[in-house]
């Protein structure tokens, strides 16, 4: 896992020290020894990661991290403040502006990799979601970034898995006013409560008596209903070799003993954050998919749909030897509904129209709006004389009571023609498109508001 990382520091030995260290694990270097600069490669998209030194003349670290997470752009990169020892109130203040995560001079070795690589891992994921939410940006679903921005990172629901009575109790002293804390002493029926449970994050510590809790953390990890969720390793000093396995199989951050508050709260308000910007871009990216092939106005499937899925559905029939029959409506004299009434009143007829072919059809047969004020009926095993049936129960729902426009204010008569075809000996859906076109002219032609089959 490589990733390109600027180093952001006045103090020109620290850039060197940390570019060397970085290089020597195979990951680019950028420097900049000011705010401006960072801002500057930041916006220009050259970098994965920032490391970003606190104490800097002009433009403090403080100050580069407000402005990077405040603009959209570069909100999404993960950075990393470099905070002095004696200064603990900063780590607070740095992630209370939106870091991601911190370190403190001097720079251990071993947590300045962990830390990068485990942050590389997730940049990896943000963008993989990032680029696909912006596709659902382009057809123009609300954007996920601006909202995102706005997360507190508070009401987590948190299972902390803790078998110390008086450590729990402090942590859960520590983040009940903000956030709902449970507390399992068992990681057998940790892990059972964590995939039953709708949880925010996992808070693990890893000096559980009888378990190892390294081990209950890759369970987490692997298990399908947990593996999305967020994991908070809290150790002892002695434990940082464990620690540093557990960032390698994945855990997302870790807290030494003893425990600092706010610390703690910080670093669970970060985890929150993350967690709800990504599952923000998943859910995104379904509802995007959804858009490609849901109508927006009436809620049926659309054209697209209808083309991905009628030859398969034809195949099918063919394969088993089977009739399909496919209905094409037509709304009578629906310009003039527009004309009359307005393009509003236009759209209430489309979508009760909508609502009164669903209700009249059969639960198998698949409904979509093809566009305008036309619409198809497909309907599996079915052959002409049950799907005549059906389309005139359709025709009659529709003429049979007054369509509702103007918020209720007032009704006005709908009628529709229908065009059926059915596929026995003629499994090509072009085709069979053209025959029930031609039959729906004809009910037009002969004077509207019925049905015609074509005679194949
Ligand atoms: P016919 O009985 O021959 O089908 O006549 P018609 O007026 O229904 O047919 P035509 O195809 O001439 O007009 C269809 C109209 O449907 C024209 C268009 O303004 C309207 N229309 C298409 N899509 C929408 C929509 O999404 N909302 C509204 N309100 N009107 C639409
Ligand atoms: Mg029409
Ligand atoms: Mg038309």
């Amino acid at each position: 896992m490589t990733a390109r990382v600027l180093v952001v520091d006045d103090i020109l030995a620290n850039v060197k020290l940390l570019e060397a260290r970085l290089s020597a694990e195979y990951f680019e270097v950028l420097t900049a020894t000011n705010g401006p600069e960072a801002l500057s490669v930041c916006a220009q998209g050259l970098c994965d990661i920032v490391l970003l030194d606190v104490m800097m003349p002009g433009m403090d670290g403080f100050e580069v991290c407000q402005r990077l997470k405040a603009d959209i752009a570069t909100a999404h990169i993960p950075v990393v403040m470099v905070t002095a020892l004696d200064q603990p109130s900063d780590r607070v203040k740095g992630l209370q502006v939106g870091a991601d995560d911190f370190l403190t001079k001097p720079i251990d070795e071993l947590a300045l990799i962990a830390r990068v690589r485990s942050l590389a891992r997730l940049k990896v994921v943000m963008d993989e979601l990032r680029s696909r939410a912006m596709t659902s940006a382009s057809l123009g679903m609300p954007d996920p970034l601006a909202h995102a921005l706005k997360e507190q990172g508070r009401d987590g629901r948190i299972l902390l898995i803790e078998d110390r009575a008086s450590s729990a109790e402090r942590m859960v002293t520590a983040l009940t006013p903000l956030h709902k804390v449970s507390i399992e002493t068992n990681p057998q029926e940790a892990l059972f409560r964590g995939a039953e449970g709708d949880w925010d994050m996992f808070v693990v510590s890893l000096g559980l008596k009888d378990y190892d809790g390294l081990r209950l953390c890759s369970q987490i990890r692997s298990l399908e209903r947990t593996r999305h969720l967020p994991v908070l390793m809290v150790a002892d000093l002695e434990d940082r070799e464990r620690v540093l396995r557990g960032l390698d199989l994945g855990v997302n951050d870790y807290l030494m003993r003893p425990i600092d508050r706010n610390e703690l709260l910080a670093r669970v308000a970060t985890q929150l954050r993350r967690k709800r910007y990504a599952d923000l871009l998943r859910n995104n990216v379904q509802a995007s998919i959804e858009m490609a092939v849901v109508d927006q106005l009436t809620g049926l499937h659309n054209r697209r749909y209808l083309e991905l899925h009628l030859t398969s559905l034809l195949d099918n029939a063919a394969g088993r030897g089977r009739p399909l029959s496919l209905m094409i409506l037509d709304i009578d004299h629906f310009k003039a509904v527009n004309d009359t009434y307005g393009h509003d009143a236009g759209d209430a007829v489309l979508k009760a129209f909508a609502g009164r072919v669903k209700r009249v059809v059969r639960q198998g047969d698949l409904v979509c709006r093809l566009g305008g004020e036309e619409f198809v009926v497909v309907m599996p095993d079915t052959a002409t004389p049950v799907a005549s049936v059906i389309a005139e129960r359709v025709r009659s729902a529709v003429q049979g009571e007054q369509f509702t426009i103007d918020d209720g204010a007032r009704t006005i008569p709908v009628t529709v023609s229908a065009g059926l075809a059915e596929s026995l000996g003629d499994p090509n859906a072009d085709s069979l498109f053209k025959r029930a076109d031609r039959a729906l002219y004809r009910s037009k032609n002969s004077g509207r508001n019925r049905v015609t089959a074509d005679a194949a």
